[in-house]
């Protein structure tokens, strides 16, 4: 007799057989990873799986922009694609489950409804997103694939062009094939995403899966405080119009404004650049990377005209001038109602504890926003530690959320 639906799992030994095999490509020795996107080892991963997807007999797509699948038709060869996925590559020297886990837990969700062999009323596919973490443009192969990858973006990527383009040649890509990947509208019947969480909430209260409300936006500027160049040691020091106070001032208060009035939310000031930059000379200019994020788009304005104040507040109070320059605005994305009940109803079947929770890093998902309905799930990070070799989370807790994802997979797609 064929088990009921719900009480299918997935197979943790097989699945975790395929964890470790990938983790030793760009392995750097200390349990992390080093896959940087179109460098050898992350292309050397990407034939791997692409072997492996084969060896299963489930379809191995590959399109314009580089992103791997494994494809599983759906009943009706017209039916939309329920998309699972995340991405191959990784940050320098990060750590192997970001990304990994989710593209693993994604194929192996495949290989399980595959063995089963259930009807389905859409396709499934398992993806490895291109890019996801920025190397060279970021969220490249996601943002390709939607249909909303800016031309423009290519020629001016956040890791230069001189890198893009080496890269697209070892991948045998090219800036027409990345612009040609975008899917035909109504073709996404979903996009569902199993991450670790990168921080520490799931950990600390002792929860198995957390489901993501949201995806925070990030909004960044360029703020110069503009001052006057003189002598260091012959002006006094009330006499001087200097730039480093104005933006050293401005980073304290961002911190304790954030820290009292908008708790969700986050600041950081990543770097200042001082001009003319010497011991014996007042600083003139300071020029300061302002990046913050907030899961809600209210609180984000409200947040955005309360730093901007306090930048030209502490401009003010040092007799600078200030300049403005607004540098990206990406909004927060909402994940989908429908689907974060259904990932809360997979977990109580499953006997999993939950809570929700706003993603606080970027993900591919934000890349669907609107065009099909979007969830992601986390699983703990020890110590919340990610983007490095100590990431790390149980196998227990990664089998659990490959779990949630199948369950959730069979009630979205049969
Ligand atoms: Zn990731």
């Amino acid at each position: 007799m064929t088990k009921p639906v719900r009480d299918l799992r997935i197979d943790p030994d097989r699945m975790l057989a395929a964890f470790h095999e990938l983790a030793e490509f760009g392995a750097t020795g200390d349990g992390g990873v080093n896959r940087p996107t179109f460098s050898e080892a992350h292309l050397a991963a990407r034939k791997w799986f692409r072997e492996q997807i084969e060896a299963t007999g489930l379809e191995f797509r590959l399109d314009g922009a580089g992103n791997h699948s494994a494809f599983l038709a759906g009943a009706d060869s017209q039916a939309p694609t329920l998309l699972l996925g995340s991405h191959l590559d990784s940050v320098l020297n990060g750590g192997r489950f970001d990304g990994a886990l989710g593209v693993m837990a994604a194929f192996e969700v495949l290989r399980t409804v595959q063995d089963a062999g259930l009807a389905r009323k859409v396709s499934l596919e398992a993806i490895d997103f291109t890019d996801e973490e920025g190397t060279l443009v970021g969220l490249l192969g996601s943002a390709a694939l939607a249909g909303r990858l800016p031309a423009e973006l290519l020629q001016h990527p956040r890791g230069g062009r001189e890198a893009l383009l080496e890269g697209m040649q070892r991948a045998g890509v090219s800036d027409e094939s990345i612009l040609q990947a975008a899917r035909p509208q109504g073709s996404l019947a979903g996009y569902l995403e199993l991450h670790i969480e990168q921080g520490k909430r799931l950990e600390r209260v002792g929860i198995n899966i957390g489901i993501v409300t949201a995806i925070v936006g990030i909004w960044s500027y360029r703020l110069s405080f503009l001052g006057r160049a003189d002598h260091a040691g012959t002006t006094t020091m009330d006499d001087r119009l200097d730039a480093s106070l104005g933006a050293s001032a401005f980073t304290l208060a961002a911190r304790q404004l954030v820290l009292k009035e908008f708790p969700g939310c986050v600041v950081n000031v990543g770097n200042m650049t001082f001009g003319p930059g010497a011991f014996n000379i007042v600083p003139a200019q300071v020029d300061l990377s302002l990046e913050f994020r907030s899961a809600e788009e209210e609180e984000f304005k409200r947040l955005d005209s309360a730093l901007l104040a306090c930048a030209h507040e502490e401009a003010r109070r040092f007799g600078l001038d200030l300049r403005v320059e607004a540098l990206g605005k990406h909004s927060p994305s909402l994940m989908s109602i429908e689907v974060q009940d259904t990932f809360a109803a997979a977990c109580d079947d499953l006997g999993l504890t939950h809570l929700s929770l706003p993603a606080g890093a970027g993900h591919d998902g934000q890349s669907f926003d609107g065009l099909c309905p979007v969830g992601m799930i986390f699983v703990p990070s020890k110590d919340g530690a990610s983007h490095s070799p100590r990431e790390f989370t149980a196998w227990a807790d990664c089998v659990r959320g490959a779990n949630a994802l199948l369950q959730t997979v069979l009630k979205l797609a049969l």
